[in-house]
């Protein structure tokens, strides 16, 4: 397996990528109310995007014919954007990539539509935390399990279905490279960090079962049950001292 390092050149291109990402979800964040469609908001993302100077990533990648991804309820990624308006009391998750002068950035949000039921409240919010409880194990000479397992067992401790067919993974000139970031595994085990690496870290945590499947389109997928699925993904790169959140202000 080829984990590739990053110079400092190469985190200051993938941290730029990484902030328009991050002002792309903070553009779109108004927008997200009841009446708008998935369609509507992916035009959004991908003009807001070129306006950084920048492509969307997923236009296009493996064939997806979305701009950015959009996953309303029991769809836990990969929705494709089309005339589906969003109703008050819905989860829609917005997983968005730009690529600035050929670096990546990669980070998906849930967001509520009005008002939600407590049970979404609780998977967002522990969704979320369960995110920032695998990026406080990234730092040199920590594992990818290290990071794996703090998940996982955050999400046990919160009733939550573990997606495990779909994980995190390194970020760089292309979108996804080595190594597979797990949200569930042992502490300990699978690639050493190192600085200069970076890494898209990304849980996606059911109210039900963790058991999934992928809709007729060939892209969208949903949970066995129907229940609702979170996801929150943010790039980091592994410094010295730790880690530097890419997809953040
Ligand atoms: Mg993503
Ligand atoms: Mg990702």
């Amino acid at each position: 397996m080829l984990i590739s390092i990053k110079s400092s050149r190469e985190i200051e291109l993938l941290k730029k990528a990484g902030h328009i990402v991050y002002l792309t979800h903070q553009y779109l964040k108004p927008y997200i109310k009841e009446g708008i469609t998935t369609k509507e908001l992916d035009k959004l993302a991908e003009d807001f995007i070129i306006s950084q100077n920048a492509t969307p990533s997923f236009k296009g990648l493996y064939g997806f014919p979305g701009s950015i991804c959009t996953s309303i309820n029991e769809e836990v990624v990969h929705g494709i954007p089309g005339n589906r308006k969003l109703k008050n009391g819905d989860i829609v998750k917005l997983d968005i990539g730009a690529c600035y002068k050929g670096y990546h950035g990669d980070s998906a949000w849930s967001y509520k539509v009005g008002n939600v039921s407590k049970e979404i409240d609780y998977l967002m919010e522990h969704t979320e935390k369960a995110l920032y409880e695998g990026i406080k194990q990234v730092k040199p000479g920590n594992r990818i399990g290290d990071i794996s397992h703090a998940i996982e067992e955050y999400a046990k401790a919160h009733n939550l279905g573990v997606v495990k067919e779909l994980v995190g993974h390194g970020v760089g000139t292309k979108v996804h490279e080595e190594p597979d970031v797990p949200n569930y595994g042992k502490s300990g085990v699978g690639p050493l960090l190192k600085e200069g690496m970076v890494i898209a870290i990304e849980p996606m945590l059911n109210l039900g079962t963790a058991d999934i499947y992928m809709l007729d389109d060939d892209w969208t997928i949903v949970t066995d049950d129907d229940l609702p699925s979170a996801h929150f993904e943010h790039t980091v790169a592994v410094v010295k001292d730790g880690y530097i959140i890419l997809t953040g202000e």
